[in-house]
């Protein structure tokens, strides 16, 4: 779809939704109408399609579009926007995200946002599951607060933006030719994360490493079952230029897990094994570091919780993302300043992003120093 027919098929949303609706593309103005007063509170919900520029593979699913659910709170006169990107792997959808969403709305609209850490608490109880739903509301929640007091996110947490961190690009698993290609289109990164844990692993990494010598991360999305499989992956990785390797084994396999890292010259970090910020003490001994991401968590301010515990027990931290918009993404990108790596392309892996936010500058990440998200329309 180029960008005309998106915004007549995002126009024709707006007008399906009624009098009122902002579409994602027109942003916080809200050309559909937005007559917000003062007194008035609104919660509206869109599931959003994004188009991959490539098809996306991991050892999880192969798609070519992924089903966001954009969330917006209309009130005093302010717009906040929040995503949430629901994980296949957790069961979770787009329209279970909505309907999450909208089983929670009354609750929203009857509740003093500043109140938020309150608020999210009694959707958190309320709301079974739905952590794509749950970061959707506390992003938009903190994009309504941030603008309301006029500070970018990156500030209400104290952070300084100057130490966002370069953000790794991601390559899906493909054929050698087409993962050379993504590899020349990557060029303006200086780290890659490269998808692995199918049998076509040595093509993969030979593919790669035909192309470029940057430094590695590389991703096994639970693909190896067998732990003396790991081990080998793992010590052949260690040659070929790779820093750590993220989740090699399936998430409950944590004494195999252990076995393996006493067995590795790399550093492991937890992706699957670590949703929550629950998940995080028991990854001692078995992981070196934690992959924390606002669709697990339940949005920013769960991530901002995962990544102070995880740095007290003394995991190396990384802020990670689904594939999404520029307003999860976004959110994300203002927490980077706290991690050690940072892998927050989901919006670069997307053709019709309806909002422009963080921007990257040879791999670096720059936060937009407007208030809130600061999002901008496309
Ligand atoms: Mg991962």
């Amino acid at each position: 779809m180029n960008r005309r027919d998106l915004m007549r098929a995002l126009g024709a949303a707006c007008a399906l939704s009624g009098p009122g609706f902002p579409s994602p593309a027109l942003g916080r103005t809200g050309a559909c109408g937005d007559a917000s007063g003062p007194s008035e509170s609104r919660l509206e919900t869109e599931i959003v399609r994004l188009k991959l520029r490539h098809t996306w593979t991991t050892t999880m699913s192969s798609s070519d579009f992924r089903d966001t659910l954009h969330v917006r709170l209309v009130r005093d006169g302010v717009t906040g926007h929040g995503e949430g990107a629901p994980i296949i792997r957790y069961k979770e959808n787009a329209a279970g995200a909505k309907e999450a969403v909208l089983s929670v709305r009354d609750l929203v609209t009857g509740s003093d946002p500043w109140q938020f850490e309150k608020l999210l608490g009694e959707i958190f109880r309320r709301v079974p599951g739905q952590y794509a739903a749950k970061a959707a509301l506390d992003i938009t929640l903190m994009d309504w607060v941030g603008q309301k007091l006029g500070v970018p996110l990156y500030r209400f947490f104290g952070l300084d933006p100057s130490d966002a961190r370069i953000t790794t690009f991601s390559i899906g698993i493909d054929t050698p030719e087409v993962t050379r290609q993504k590899v020349r289109e990557a060029q303006a990164f200086p780290v890659l994360k490269i998808k692995v844990g199918l049998d076509t692993d040595d093509a993969t990494i030979a593919a790669v490493r035909s192309a470029t010598n940057k430094p590695l991360r590389v991703d096994a999305n639970e693909g190896w079952k067998d732990k003396e499989v790991a081990v080998r992956k793992i010590n052949w990785l260690a040659t070929q230029g790779v820093e750590f390797v993220e989740q090699p084994m399936p998430a409950e396999m944590l004494e195999e897990t252990r076995w393996v890292r006493e067995r590795v010259r790399l550093p492991l970090i937890a992706d699957e094994a670590c949703q929550r910020a629950r998940d995080i003490p028991k990854l001692l001994g078995i992981f070196d570091g934690v992959n924390v991401k606002l669709d697990k968590a339940g949005g920013i301010l769960e991530a901002f919780k995962m990544i102070q515990i995880a740095r007290a027990l003394g995991l190396k931290t990384m802020l990670g993302c689904m594939v999404s918009s520029s307003v999860s993404v976004t959110a994300a990108a203002h927490l980077s300043p706290l991690v050690d790596y940072a892998d927050l392309d989901g919006n670069l892996l997307i053709a019709n992003d309806p909002f422009a936010g963080v921007q990257v500058r040879n791999g670096k990440l720059l936060l937009p120093d407007r208030p809130g998200l600061g999002l901008n329309p496309a």
